[in-house]
């Protein structure tokens, strides 16, 4: 939509309304006086023509007249009046020059006024001896030597043109010849034009005219006297002569008029408009007192006028529309250039952001690359630390173990040494109870030592082979049946739950034997004071490993045994009772399985020793 605002939409139309209002109106005025300058001129042109014709008709007979004096017969009875013989012989020669001629009729008159020979002597209404003095061609003739007369016939009624002509002889007027001739040709000739005519005498009566009925009626009212004088010459024999009722509404130059014609005039006769508006344009004719007049309809003038401007008006309001689109089009052009200038601006602003972003990405993918660089030699450093950490920590186990082995041994050896030298000495002095005692001692410190080497023997002992499916019930059962004597001894329990189907893990079944006799041993030897100590074993699935636990009913792990439990030679065990290797070595075993062992205190009292291996795949998950 061009608007949008209702109030300018409103403004514009009001303005659009005025604007076409008056194009068209200017439109129609200028159109109106061309067209009324070109009827006028057509008016013109149309007047030339038909009082040429009219002046050609009436001229052609003009000296017919005069030429009935070269006639002997017509003067001679002209001088000599009523000689019969002259009349008969007159009266043939009028009557054949009239039928030649075309005339309504030819007579001659004597110098009173009295017919003496006529064309029409044969008809019963002949004019032959009638006295037709009162007539204004004789009149005219008589003192003027010729007359032009138009009127209605007073024997006939027949309207016509005389021409008459005085005929003299010897300086005396003989009499007159006078000559009618009909003007119905003409009339008729003008009954086809576009515009009626008419032809008015001197005194404003129709004389002629392409319309019918106005013939015989009067331009402008009659005075009394016009009238009176047409009652004697019978001029229109006493024809009523009504008026045409013309209206003059204004006079336009050149002489023409615009006239209005009475509408009761519009149902007769002519194909032509005779009622309504005209431009009435007249002329005298040559030769004679009338006046030709022709009325030019204005309807033309006005359907043309209002036509033109209909084309004015539409061709303004799209000249207006056509405005508007291009004001349009060239707003739109505007805005998509402007749209285009702030897109390509914007467009500009990106190209340098990204550029600039570009430019701190690298930069900071430099910096990346620096720190990612720096990383990895902080890593290599920190492994190569870590390494000789690793390094060190087992160097370190290896040395507390060293010094553990070089402790637990060096007193046995000692004390070997020392019964050793004593035994030899006894037995020197024949003390043989004495030395025999001694050498006791040194096979009980040997067992000892044997039992530390036999630890440590495990200890470094590895797996016989591949890891395979262990049945760790079978696994508790065979540990449950090592420490036989043991449990018989301490009056101990042992209460197993495991699940119905075969718990199985991959591991080395001899190994894990060691471990599960090592977690029961702890057991009985935390509940040593107990009088029916009880130990409970539970195997089940956890995820993808198989548990096994081992709780007593024992004091519990003190807060130093539970922070270094599975470090070597930790104990709290009296001398000879406890090596403190038995949970490292554990914990050893279980990780070469991939799996973990934990110790921890049980809510309910008592410690609580979790150990998990990798299932065997026959071992059904739940
Ligand atoms: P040892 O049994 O030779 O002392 P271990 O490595 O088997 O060596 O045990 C280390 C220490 O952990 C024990 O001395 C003891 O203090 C503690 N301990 C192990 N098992 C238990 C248990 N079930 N209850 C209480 N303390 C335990």
């Amino acid at each position: 939509m061009f608007i949008r605002h209702p109030l300018r939409l409103a403004l514009l139309l009001v303005s659009l309304v005025i604007l076409v209002s008056g194009v068209s109106f200017s439109a129609y005025r200028i159109s109106q006086r061309m067209a009324l300058a070109e009827l006028q001129a057509t008016g013109r042109h149309r007047l030339d023509l038909y009082a040429a014709s009219l002046e050609r008709e009436i001229g052609k007979y003009a000296y017919f007249p005069a030429t009935l004096g070269l006639e002997r017969d017509v003067l001679d009875l002209l001088a000599h009046g009523s000689d019969s013989k002259l009349i008969g012989k007159s009266n043939n020669y009028l009557e054949q020059l009239n039928e030649r001629a075309g005339t309504l009729a030819i007579y001659v008159m004597d110098n009173k006024g009295q017919v003496l020979a006529s064309s029409n002597w044969r008809r019963t209404d002949s004019y032959v001896g009638e006295d037709l003095s009162f007539r204004p061609y004789f009149r005219e003739a008589m003192e003027t030597g010729s007359g032009r007369f138009f009127g209605i016939g007073t024997t006939r009624s027949e309207p016509g043109y005389y021409l008459s002509s005085a005929l003299a002889a010897e300086g005396h007027i003989l009499g007159v010849a006078i000559v009618k001739v009909s003007l119905e040709q003409l009339e008729k000739s003008w009954s086809t034009v576009e515009a009626p005519v008419l032809v008015a005498d001197e005194n404003g009566v129709v004389i002629l005219s392409s319309v019918p009925d106005w013939k015989f009626t009067s331009l402008r009212p009659l005075d009394e006297k016009t009238r009176s004088v047409f009652d004697r010459t019978q001029q229109y024999n006493r024809r009523a002569l009504q008026p045409l009722g013309v209206i003059e509404i204004a006079s336009l130059n050149h002489g023409a008029r615009l006239v209005r014609l009475a509408k009761e005039k519009q149902e007769m006769v002519s194909p032509y408009p005779v009622a309504g508006q005209f431009m009435a344009q007249s002329q005298p004719l040559l030769g004679t007192p009338w006046s030709l007049t022709v009325f030019s309809h204005l309807d033309q003038v006005d359907d043309l006028s209002i036509s033109r401007a209909a084309v004015a008006g539409i061709t303004t309001i799209l000249l207006c529309i056509l405005a508007m689109m291009i004001k349009q089009r060239r707003r739109h052009l505007s805005d998509r250039l402007m749209a285009r200038e702030a897109l390509q601006k914007a467009h500009d602003e990106l190209e340098r952001k990204v550029e600039a972003r570009t430019v701190d990405l690298s930069a900071t993918n430099q910096k990346l690359q620096d720190e990612v660089a720096e990383r990895v030699r902080a890593e290599r450093t920190l492994r190569a630390a870590q390494d000789e950490l690793i390094q060190a920590g087992k160097l370190a186990v290896i040395g507390r173990l060293s010094a553990g082995i070089a402790h637990e041994l060096n007193q046995p050896l000692a004390a070997l040494r020392t019964l050793s030298d004593n035994a030899t000495r006894f037995l020197d002095r024949g003390d043989e109870p004495t030395a025999r005692s001694n050498l006791e001692r040194i096979a009980q410190l040997v067992d000892r030592m044997g039992l530390i080497t036999g630890q440590l023997k495990a200890f470094a002992h590895k797996s016989s082979g591949l890891p395979k499916p262990v049945d760790l019930r079978q696994v508790v059962a065979n540990a449950t049946a090592l420490l036989d004597q043991r449990l018989g001894t301490t009056n101990a329990r042992i209460t197993t739950v495991f699940p119905e189907q075969a718990l199985s893990a991959l591991c080395d079944a001899n190994r894990l034997e060691q471990v599960v006799v090592n977690l029961i041993g702890n057991a009985l030897d935390a509940m040593s004071d107990q009088a029916c100590p009880s130990v409970n074993i539970s195997g089940a699935v956890c995820g993808q490993m198989a548990r096994l636990e081992v709780r007593d009913h024992g004091e519990g792990l003190s807060p130093e045994a539970q922070s270094r439990l599975f470090e070597p030679f930790f104990t709290t065990k009296e001398a000879g009772v406890g090596l403190g290797l038995g949970l490292a070595i554990s914990a050893g075993i279980v990780s070469d399985f991939g799996g973990t062992l934990n110790g921890a205190n049980h809510p309910e009292g008592g410690a609580l020793f979790t150990l998990e291996i990798p299932l065997a795949a026959e071992t059904p998950v739940p």
